[in-house]
């Protein structure tokens, strides 16, 4: 049986490719998101020991969608992993941002940056760093 995460990431992700208005996509191809994010993210739910599924605030975006937030929002960069689906930004209802951003930096899977501000953790399966 598939970890809740997955199952909520797929299902986002499915009900994405099939409804462009829920996307943001403005038209352009969904890809599949990396595998090793949705490990990545089954990992932090373990290290958490929730039932409770994730929030996905921002998953794969498009090149048009990322430009478009690019210039909207001074926490969105141009070659971002979000591009290649090998990023997310997550919270979990009932848990600290700040814990969840504990979990994901220590297991050391690859980027983790933390925005209070905005209620969410990104993490991606890119080079191990964190902001
Ligand atoms: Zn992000």
């Amino acid at each position: 049986m598939k970890a809740r995460s997955e199952l909520f990431l797929f299902t986002t992700h499915t009900r994405a490719k099939h409804s462009r208005r829920s996307t943001g996509s403005q038209g352009d191809t969904l890809s599949c998101p990396c595998l090793s994010l949705l490990d990545l993210l089954h990992a932090i739910h373990l290290k958490v020991g929730t039932q409770e599924p994730f929030h996905i605030i921002s998953g794969y975006r498009s090149a048009r969608t990322n430009a478009f937030l690019c210039k909207q929002n001074r926490g969105v960069v141009n070659n971002s992993l979000h591009l290649c689906g090998k990023a997310v930004d997550i919270r979990l209802p009932g848990y600290e941002l700040s814990s969840l951003r504990r979990v994901a930096v220590n297991l050391r899977a690859g980027g983790v940056g933390y925005y209070p501000r905005s209620d969410f953790v990104h993490v991606d399966v890119g080079r191990v760093r964190n902001w």
